[in-house]
């Protein structure tokens, strides 16, 4: 069953719209509608929402501070299968929430039906101790027995392009329509594909704004935060799995630790590395 989410981020008239011409340059900066004083000006990069120091090399909490400030009137939405990334992430939009007394953000995590049972704990987790954040589940309407009988038992790997389309990309498009801002976990030093990410841009696939704060963080920098503040975090991360995602497609890479930045482990006999959410498969 699909759960649509519900707006709970949206101005009662109805907002503004944003426009691909407003992602046409390296944003965030912000234009501020009056000549600033030297009064207006900010003390602290926590308080720099309008300052050009907030840019795609500003730091990835002023930039969460920035952007829930300025979308505030807007539907925004943050996808996430808990990985470190996006843990870390969820911590951030909480405390510029708190700070700024925001709205709640919703956390849509898409379930596929083939989380690991330390993945369910860990959303657990993240529940209980966020209370400004509304978790959201967003599933394929194609149970797992129907696609089996359409498609026969293993389709995860025969193919697992399909597989990730009918149970990742297609809840995702059917969801995201809802939403003005898309927040997102992804770094650039991830994959050859997200080498190029914006820390924000237009995304022509799902039609919305597309925030990545952590675009420039190293996977160490990722562990460093979850360290320092405590966030919880998937505990097989600390058994050999840089990353994680089905337990169809992920496997245990020897060697490897939590600040590892590979991302082999995933659909690890192929050389696919993305499901198809971010870009096209
Ligand atoms: S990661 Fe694997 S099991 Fe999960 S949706 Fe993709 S192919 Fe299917």
């Amino acid at each position: 069953m699909n759960h649509q989410s519900t707006n709970t981020n949206s101005s009662s008239d109805g907002g503004q719209n944003i426009t691909p011409s407003q992602a046409s340059s390296n944003l965030p900066i912000v234009e501020t509608p009056d000549e600033p004083t030297s009064e207006d000006a900010p003390t602290q990069s926590t308080e720099n929402t309008g300052s050009p120091e907030v840019g795609e090399s500003g730091a990835p909490q002023d930039l969460v501070n920035w952007g829930l400030q300025k979308f505030a009137d807007q539907p925004i939405i943050m996808t996430s299968s808990f990985g470190m990334e996006g843990c870390a992430l969820m911590d951030m939009c909480s405390k510029a929430i708190e700070e700024y007394q925001l709205p709640k953000l919703q956390i849509a995590c898409i379930d596929t039906g083939f989380f690991f049972p330390e993945t369910k704990q860990l959303r657990q987790k993240l529940i209980d101790r966020y209370s400004n954040l509304e978790f959201l589940t967003w599933e394929t309407s194609v149970s797992i027995e129907q696609q089996r009988e359409l498609y026969g038992d293993m389709l995860w790997k025969n193919n697992p392009n399909m597989c990730c389309n009918i149970r990742k990309v297609k809840p995702m498009r059917e969801n995201i329509v809802n939403y003005r801002l898309w927040i997102t976990a992804l770094r650039r030093t991830q994959t050859k594909e997200r080498s190029g990410i914006s820390v924000l841009a237009w995304d022509w696939r799902y039609e919305l704004m597309k925030f990545c704060p952590l675009a420039t963080w190293t996977r160490a920098q990722v562990w460093k935060y979850i360290q320092e503040n405590e966030v919880p975090f998937n505990q097989l991360h600390l058994q050999n799995y840089p990353s994680v995602s089905c337990f169809h497609c992920t496997r245990a890479v020897p060697g490897s630790n939590p600040q590892s930045e590979i991302r082999k482990g995933r659909w690890a006999e192929t050389d696919k590395d993305e499901c198809g959410l971010h870009f096209s498969i």
